[in-house]
């Protein structure tokens, strides 16, 4: 397929073992996304094609990454609202990775575990975090990324459309260069190719269509255990993918920059670590008073909480203010503190007098 100059394909596969393909995916420059649907019986298949298709009517004019994510948060609500009307069933989800290309600009707006390359000046490199569970290993140094490939929880995510109102996607601007290669990618691509094979396939592609054939064929021939989608789009001229320059300053400064910019995230993450692990909570577990190290809830996203330790004390036997804010989580200085309270809980219980709320 092209268009003018720009050159762009995309194509799904059901795979070798699924009975049905709960993928979708968009190709409409400058816009491109790929879906990865979930919760079953042709649920997942009404996700992402409801993501899909708020994406396409929502999308901004312009490659502006805050406005594509503004879109992506709508094609959350429409999933939300499809379920409520009884489209599709309560449960269902989907991720949704989309990129609006403006010249050799990207804007990328992300939730879920599919993925975006970018095979820039021949070195693939991967523009999107997955939000899963073994992303998060990986982050955090107890997976490498190979183990996480084959891992057998490898499939479950963290955040997808389809469950929290307030979800948030991740988005960013990028700078790619005349030549560069798009890649998006539902995982069942990534799952079963290895980067580096991915890579060299799309390094080799004469055209995208040439790549999204090859990429396709190599996970049939891994497996083909998922459904595979995959969009590819060359980045500016195809002429200049010959005469391409050995580097570029200005991309250098942007790496430069995104270093710095993960440098602060990543100390601000391992101080909001610190700080949570010197925290502690109790709340109401099914009834039960039950102790946590860390801060209840969520912070951007991430849980930094802990399970210390589930009581056999019944918070209905406690007094009522007290009840009332350990449903919210009580939160106390440490766990020393919450091992005080629990002990304060549990005398008066004993004696049948109720303790003083805290302060
Ligand atoms: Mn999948």
């Amino acid at each position: 397929m092209s268009r003018g100059e720009a050159l762009f394909a995309g194509d799904t596969h059901v795979g070798l073992v699924r009975s049905g393909n709960e993928d979708a995916y968009l190709v409409a420059p400058p816009l491109f996304a790929v879906a990865d649907g979930l919760g079953g019986h042709q649920a997942g298949e009404v996700a992402s094609s409801i993501a899909i298709d708020t994406l396409l009517e929502a999308a901004p004019r312009v490659a502006e990454a805050k406005a594509l994510g503004r879109a992506v948060r709508q094609a959350n609500s429409a999933v939300i609202s499809a379920a409520e009307q009884g489209r599709g069933r309560s449960g269902m989800g989907t991720t949704l990775t989309a990129v609006m290309i403006d010249g050799t600009r990207l804007a990328v707006a992300h939730v879920g575990d599919s993925r975006a390359y970018l095979l820039h000046y021949g070195e693939l490199q991967q523009l999107t975090d997955d939000h899963s569970l073994v992303a998060d290993l990986v982050r955090q140094g107890r997976l490498t990324s190979e183990e996480s490939r084959v891992h057998p929880n490898r499939s479950v995510i963290t955040r997808a459309l389809g469950s929290d109102p307030d979800m948030l996607a991740d988005t960013f601007e990028a700078e790619a260069a005349d030549g560069d290669r798009l890649l998006l990618a539902t995982d069942g691509l990534t799952s079963m190719v290895p980067d580096d094979e991915i890579a060299r396939m799309l390094a080799a592609a004469p055209t995208p269509d040439d790549a999204v054939a090859s990429l396709i064929d190599a996970t049939l021939d891994a497996g083909g255990n998922d459904n595979v989608t995959v969009v590819v789009a060359d980045i500016g001229r195809p002429a200049s993918r010959a005469r391409r320059a050995a580097g570029s300053p200005r991309w250098g400064m942007r790496v430069l920059w995104l270093v710095a910019v993960v440098a602060v995230v990543a100390a601000a993450a391992w101080i909001a670590n610190a700080y949570a692990r010197s925290q502690a909570y109790l709340i109401d577990e099914n009834g039960y008073v039950a102790v946590y190290e860390g801060v209840p809830g969520t912070f951007a996203g991430i849980s930094l909480h802990w399970h210390s330790e589930t009581t056999t004390l019944p918070v209905e036997l406690l007094d009522p203010v007290i009840a009332t804010r350990l449903r919210e989580g009580l939160r106390v200085d440490g766990l020393d503190e919450a091992q005080r309270r629990l002990d304060q809980y549990r005398s008066s219980v004993a004696t049948g007098t109720a303790p003083v709320p805290g302060q």
